[in-house]
């Protein structure tokens, strides 16, 4: 396992050890500092979602994610800190999603916890290995922090356009599913639908082209750059659950 806080949990939780492994391997390769569900890990591990929601729990008991409780919109899915929320509740009396401009209420179901790297996740498995290059000095300047953060507000932006194309991208691959599905019973081969273009992708969410190449260029997009490996290939894309 790449995460000592993984081999010990696995150690502890035999039962749970194979998701475990998965979830280590998935993080291994990931880059990010974004926002991260228990349903798109389990889609994308095809995992049980009550185990990967249980090794999510126990991470973040450990430190190695961090749990934030999100409201997410239910007409759209987009999520917003709950104290984020509560602060423009306690300011206006009312929210509206960003997204989709409806109001939002707290009703059942539309608490959710995400996960963040933890306060043990300190830098990247990359950028880690990156220091391990023989020849390379670990100490580079480029290579010693992280780069500067957007402002807040490019940041939410940034966040938005990241979610838009997280999910534009996952109803395509669902289509492209069925597609792939009606093919083969239909000629005996199933077929991939092409992959939508970035700038189809941009058109469909009502971004600029410079935006969508910023968002999949993000360290948060890990789980969208994955979505566009998926869309690629038919296998993955007839294995996607979700
Ligand atoms: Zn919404």
């Amino acid at each position: 396992m790449y995460f000592k806080e993984c081999a010990n949990l696995a150690e502890r939780h035999p039962g749970l050890a194979s998701v475990i492994q998965q979830v280590d391997a998935q993080f291994q390769e990931m880059e990010t500092d974004g926002v991260m569900r228990v349903g798109d890990f389990a889609d994308i591990l095809r995992a049980d979602r009550n185990q990967v929601a249980s090794v999510f729990e126990l991470l973040a008991e450990s430190g190695l994610l961090l749990a934030e409780e999100m409201v997410e919109c239910p007409h759209c899915t987009t999520p917003v800190l709950r104290s984020d929320y509560q602060a423009v509740l306690d300011e206006d009396g009312e929210y509206f999603c960003t997204d989709c401009q409806r109001r939002l209420r707290l009703v059942p179901g539309v608490l959710i916890t995400t996960y963040r790297r933890g306060e043990i996740w300190k830098e990247t498995p990359r950028s880690k290995e990156i220091s391990r290059i023989p020849g390379m000095s670990e100490t580079r300047p480029e290579q010693s922090g992280p780069r500067p953060p957007l402002p807040p507000r490019k940041r939410a932006l940034r966040a938005t356009a990241i979610d838009l194309l997280t999910r534009e991208l996952k109803s395509h691959i669902r289509s492209a599913k069925d597609h792939a599905f009606e093919c083969q019973k239909r000629t005996g081969t199933p077929e991939l639908l092409p992959r939508p273009k970035r700038k189809d992708l941009a058109r469909r969410c009502k971004l600029s082209e410079t935006r969508v190449s910023n968002a999949f260029r993000d360290k948060a997009a890990a789980m969208l750059n994955i979505l566009w490996d998926v869309a690629g290939d038919l296998d993955k894309t007839m294995k996607f659950k979700g």
